[in-house]
């Protein structure tokens, strides 16, 4: 079964294999070590001024991001179930609340939060997606944090790319917290979430907030290359393993072009059989189509040709599809999943089965090789 949900993502062989070594204990010289290489791809891959790993899946660093980033309001932009949860967060913790809504396929737009932040002074943080995966949409969110900062510096800008991490060199010039999470572009098992953070965010942590979530305690210990409490010492060694990987075959910037590649190619080898991209501005980590027949398409999709895709939630289950685009996916991996929806939509009496989304996908994702003269 190819697994192309946009998380959990598969995890490579070598990954599974580096963390089915004996259980290391986590206070000890040897696992310090390997915390204190995981930590130096860290600052690599985030380039914020501080990198925290914790034990949780996605949802925990975002409510460690608003626990400690926000003191009176957090402002949240909805475009979908995870843009959603930052304001149920901010909620459970007490936190008075604004949100910026919209419909799934819709980014927030730069003047919207500005209009936001304008109208209520009592806000002093603000939490957003890089790439939605609810509708796999890309957010404007270095705009938005460029336009805050000039209002008022002090406001937090908590960036969630839990989906964007891994996926795209991300500017953090004017972002404050960068959250990623194990399952999705890290190509790891779920359970490890990590945060980048700004020094003007470590200022406003001081003594930090909450408990489990206190990340001033974390960011004490972790500059030890140690942690506050127990390590998913399994799961960190894993990202190791994930980073050095990365590193092999090429670094970061190779990583990042293949997935927009990726991304390029398989929406054109979509539409070009008459599908549609759903969101207006689409993220590079997944690939989403809404369509009437989406449930039956992704049915047949697992069942007849062992891909599994993800649908939507809520309102839009049933009528959209999501392919994932993160990790390190084999081009002919993708180039099947195109071609067994264009034959599955030959059998649905939509189209006459020619070969034409892999054949677009070849043009697309190898274009540079083939204009080249010589082999
Ligand atoms: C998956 C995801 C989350 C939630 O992460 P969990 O690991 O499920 O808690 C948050 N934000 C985005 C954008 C995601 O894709």
């Amino acid at each position: 079964m190819l697994l192309f949900t946009p998380g959990p993502t598969p995890v490579p062989q070598n990954v599974r294999n580096a963390m089915a070594a004996e259980t290391m204990h986590h206070r000890t010289p040897e696992f310090e070590a390997i915390f204190e290489k995981t930590r130096k791809y860290l600052f690599e891959l985030f380039a914020t001024d501080e990198v925290v790993m914790i034990a949780s899946s996605g949802t925990g660093a975002m409510e460690a991001a608003v626990i400690n980033l926000c003191h009176n309001t957090l402002l949240n932009v909805n475009s979908g179930k995870f843009g959603e949860r930052f304001g149920k967060i901010a909620k459970a913790q007490g936190l008075s609340s604004v949100e910026i809504k919209n419909e799934w396929d819709t980014p927030v737009s730069v003047e919207a939060v500005v209009a936001a932040v304008e109208a209520n002074s009592d806000i002093d943080a603000i939490a957003v997606q890089i790439s939605e995966s609810a509708g796999g949409l890309r957010h404007p969110v270095e705009e938005i944090a460029e336009a805050i900062k000039k209002i008022n510096p002090e406001i937090m800008i908590i960036a969630d790319g839990i989906t964007a991490v891994g996926v795209e060199r991300i500017d953090v010039t004017n972002i404050d917290c960068l959250i990623a999470g194990s399952q999705k572009a890290l190509m790891l098992p779920p359970g490890l979430a990590i945060l980048g953070l700004s020094n003007a965010a470590i200022e406003k942590i001081g003594e930090g907030k909450g408990y489990y979530f206190n990340l001033a305690s974390e960011i004490k210990k972790q500059r030890q290359n140690t942690t506050a409490y127990t390590a998913a010492t399994t799961l960190i060694i894993g990202l190791l393993e994930v980073l050095e990987t990365i590193e092999k075959e090429g670094g970061f910037g190779v990583l990042y072009c293949n997935t927009a590649r990726r991304a390029k190619a398989t929406r054109a080898a979509l539409q070009a059989i008459g599908l549609h991209s759903y969101p207006k501005t689409p993220a590079k980590s997944m690939t989403t189509i809404d369509d009437k027949d989406a449930s039956k398409i992704r049915s047949v999709l697992k069942e007849e040709y062992s891909v599994n895709v993800a649908g939507g939630q809520d309102h839009l289950k049933g009528k959209i599809f999501r392919i994932n685009q993160m990790g390190l996916i084999e081009p002919y991996e993708s180039i099947w999943v195109v071609n067994a929806i264009e034959l599955i939509l030959h059998r649905l009496g939509r189209l006459e089965y020619a070969g034409l989304a892999s054949k677009v996908y070849n043009e697309i994702y190898f274009k540079s090789a083939l204009e080249k003269k010589e082999i």
